[in-house]
């Protein structure tokens, strides 16, 4: 792992490590916003869910909600963070067109959680990575480029909406792992209902430090704060494409530039978006507007008592109760919804590996076909179930079962009636099935000719053409079965036998 072109200058070849940090914006799924009662709501018509408080008019006061804290307290435990008792606020000035207050109130000095943690899988281990802060604050709005007229346009829908910071500690890692980091903390924030976490509606955005060092320095190198992420492989992909330059860099004998960078998904390039040589000045002040508030035992608590299993526990349980490997566990437990719908399913048919196999194969390749979540499929538990039964019962083969499964998700329909409606019940009336084995042995002479001289593979192929000429309804092994009777009463003494 090294950056590639060799400076000549230098006599003696040193390998880098990268020491990245993740700061991660996620929306917190509250009716309202942050300090207002304004609905939180996404792609309405601009500027239709304002009012004074969020638009900042003069003599407006904000009023903490109380479902964001909840929400954020939630997040905080579920990271294993220490939960600060009182609750501050503090502002961050700053002028920009789509901040009408040209403050920003955030939690600068003292944050919602410190020192948390996630753990990740690592090659079949586990990893922690360290969690520096959670805050909570609030959104700007939304600066829209009409390319058609050339203006600049703003939309104040999206300001005062809550959002939750979740900062991570730097730590020497690779940009795979710290892929794998935001995988891990979207299902934690999914499962605690939190956020969702939708990247497309830009409810979790995520910005990155990275810097690299010479393996076993003990001084962090120079960062560069990359921004303009769109999704996880973007981050992982643009901080490949960072650390090779720092690395190449380095090598020439030149130095990195602390800067911001914007990512290009499209060329894979990073590029100059401004200079951070002087650390911006915020004048960052305790929020006079609002009181702070005390966060009690009981109130986190009842927080923690209403929190569902968090993601890696699940998994845990998945191996150790449904003796599922462990590659199974992690696909399963790594949706909510789809964790929900293979338990659903083991509850009515007590069979979880058979269930798992059609969750992460069929079922889950519709899903990414379809680019749509498990609850918006024609697709409940017990129509899962219902085909596997009817598949064990040997009245469908595996064949007719995939596209069984296919007509449910489309019609909503039950397998059986499928099954009735398209007569794709199991031939294994032996002499319908025995009139079409000798139609094929008839009509392919030269693999019976050459199982007859002893080659006792060329009995699969008679037998998957009668599994095409039957269109995958016959029970394969009666085929087997019969094929090789045809054959055998066919051929004469096997001479080597
Ligand atoms: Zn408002
Ligand atoms: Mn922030």
């Amino acid at each position: 792992m090294n950056g590639g072109a060799c400076s000549a200058g230098r006599s003696r070849w040193v390998e880098f490590d990268s020491v990245v940090s993740v700061e991660i914006h996620v929306q917190l799924a509250t009716e309202s916003k942050l300090f207002c009662r304004c609905a939180s709501v996404y792609g309405a018509q601009p500027n239709t869910s304002v009012c004074p408080v969020c638009l900042g008019l003069p003599g407006s006061l904000p009023v903490v909600n109380r479902e964001a804290f909840e929400l954020g307290i939630c997040a905080a435990l579920a990271l294993s963070c220490e939960v600060s008792s009182i609750c501050t606020f503090d502002r961050k000035n700053y002028f920009y067109p789509d901040l009408p207050k040209s403050y920003q109130i955030t939690q600068h000095y003292s944050a919602l959680g410190r020192n948390g943690r996630i753990e990740i899988e690592d090659n079949g281990g586990a990893r922690q990575i360290q969690i520096d802060r959670v805050h909570i604050e609030e959104d700007a709005g939304k600066i829209v480029y009409d390319e058609t007229t050339g203006e600049s346009l703003i939309d104040f829908n999206r300001c005062g909406v809550p959002l939750l910071e979740i900062v991570t500690k730097p730590w020497v890692t690779t940009p795979e792992e710290v892929y794998k980091y935001l995988v891990a903390i979207k299902q934690v924030l999914q499962y605690t209902g939190v956020s969702d976490c939708d990247m497309e509606k830009g409810n979790l955005r995520c910005d990155v430090n990275i810097s690299v060092m010479e393996q076993g320095a003990q001084e962090f190198g120079t960062r560069t704060e990359v921004k303009n992420l769109n999704s996880f492989r973007a981050v992982q992909k643009a901080l490949e494409y960072e650390k090779k330059r720092q690395i190449e860099l380095i090598r020439q004998g030149k130095k990195v530039v602390m800067e911001t960078l914007l990512y290009d998904d499209v060329s894979g390039k990073t590029a100059l978006q401004r200079s951070k040589e002087q650390a911006q000045d915020y004048r960052y002040f305790p929020e006079p507007d609002l009181h702070p508030f005390f966060i009690s035992g009981e109130w986190l608590e009842s927080v923690r008592s209403k929190m569902v299993e968090l993601p890696g526990a699940r998994r845990e349980r998945f191996i150790r109760e449904y003796f599922l490997p462990r590659y199974d566990a992690g696909v399963l437990t790594g949706d909510r919804e789809i964790a929900d719908f293979f338990e659903k399913c083991v509850t009515l048919h007590n069979s979880p590996k058979v269930i798992s196999n059609w969750i992460m194969g069929e079922v889950m390749k519709t899903l990414n076909e379809k680019k749509v979540s498990l609850s918006d499929l024609n697709l409940s538990p017990a129509q899962l179930v219902e085909l596997i039964n009817l598949l064990e019962s040997g009245e469908i083969t595996n064949l007719v079962a995939k596209d069984v499964l296919a007509a449910v998700i489309e019609t909503g329909k039950s397998p059986r009636d499928i099954i009735a409606q398209k007569g794709l019940r199991q031939e294994s009336a032996e002499d319908a099935l025995r009139a079409v084995v000798d139609k094929v042995i008839a009509s392919n002479p030269v693999p019976a000719v050459e199982y007859k001289k002893g080659k006792k593979t060329a009995a699969q192929f008679l037998i998957g053409q009668v599994m095409k000429e039957t269109k995958g309804r016959a029970n394969p092994q009666i085929v087997a079965r019969l094929v090789l009777e045809a054959l055998d009463k066919a051929a004469p003494e096997n001479p080597q036998k």
